[in-house]
């Protein structure tokens, strides 16, 4: 580099913190952009997820993560923590989320892991649209400024997009000098079957009953991109045949609005038409069959 050229800075930011704190819907706030699905229900985020924001010389390249979840003896979960523990040790900046309204003990487990990092850490108060009044953040934050030192405590509501952009500018003044790893135009290195296969899992999550989802996963068999227009086949895994008939629903009606909400988001996501055909399968007790999780891409 000669002294032309001005300085980059480039890093890692991991955003982590137990399920349902708003993970998701805050890199998809940050990237103007839904790359990662969101849910009211705990375990919507399975893979580690990747998304790039550039802003002139800064770029901030961010690993959102699954909420660490405890006392998991399903193989999926125990997946799903090594996930965490692997975006923290590559992380240049941690963004720890936490809803503004309590503070739980699966908080204090996240505190844990971050503390002994030796990397800033950015505390996000989230949902504080659920607040009646501003007032009540100055006490909460008082009180966990103590928890430990950190770089930076930033209020907002990822739901609503307000106070991103303060964020934004706390982690890119953490960012190491560093070359760009993306392109300017980045978004994410995430194929467009896989965003395809989780948007086809984010409404099944948001539309199913309450204890189909945990079974449900998503395996995108075709994946075929011509000029005008994108054909894709999914197949549906749920573990026990009753699963499969509440998927397909009364005359087929479930899956017919899980396929058309997923084919109209695909068609704005990836600016053509979508032919979308999906059926589904039952395999016994996948999220704690190891190969097939492998298969599917949950573990290396
Ligand atoms: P994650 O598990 O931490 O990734 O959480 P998600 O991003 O999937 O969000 C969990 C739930 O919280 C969803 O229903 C979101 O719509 C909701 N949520 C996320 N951010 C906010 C926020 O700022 N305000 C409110 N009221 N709800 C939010
Ligand atoms: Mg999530």
């Amino acid at each position: 580099m000669n002294d032309t050229q001005p300085t980059q800075y480039c890093g890692t930011v991991a955003i982590v913190g137990r399920p349902n704190v708003g993970k998701s819907t805050l890199l998809n706030a940050i990237l103007g952009e839904k790359i990662s699905i969101t849910s009211k229900k705990p375990q919507t985020t399975r893979h580690r997820i990747l998304g790039v924001k550039t802003e002139g010389l800064y770029q901030a390249v961010f690993l959102d993560t699954p909420g660490f979840h405890k006392n998991t003896p399903r193989q999926l979960n125990r997946a799903m923590n090594r996930t965490v523990v692997g975006a923290l040790e590559e992380a240049d900046v941690i963004v720890f989320v936490v809803d503004c309204r309590k503070w739980t003990e699966e908080d204090d487990m996240v505190l844990l892991r971050v503390n002994d990092q030796e990397r800033p850490v950015i505390l996000v108060l989230n949902k504080t649209d659920t607040l009646v009044t501003r007032d009540e953040l100055l006490p909460i934050i008082e009180k966990l400024s103590q928890k430990m030192s950190f770089a930076a405590i930033v209020p907002l509501s990822a739901l609503k997009e307000n106070n991103i952009a303060p964020l934004e500018k706390e982690i890119m003044q953490q960012l190491p000098a560093a070359p760009h790893m993306f392109g300017e135009e980045s978004l994410t290195n995430l194929s467009d079957s896989f965003l395809a296969a989780e948007l086809i899992r984010e409404k099944l999550m948001r539309h199913l009953g309450e204890e189909v989802p945990y079974a449900v996963t998503v395996q995108i068999e075709k994946f075929e991109v011509s000029d005008t227009l994108i054909r894709i086949a999914a197949l549906i895994w749920v573990e026990k045949p009753g699963q499969k008939a509440i998927v397909i629903g009364k005359h087929g009606d479930m899956l017919k609005k899980v396929g058309q909400l997923a084919r109209l988001e695909m068609e704005t996501l990836f600016e053509k038409k979508v032919f979308l055909h999906l059926w589904v399968k039952v395999k016994s007790d996948w999220s704690d069959n190891e190969q097939l999780l492998t298969q599917l891409g949950y573990k290396k």
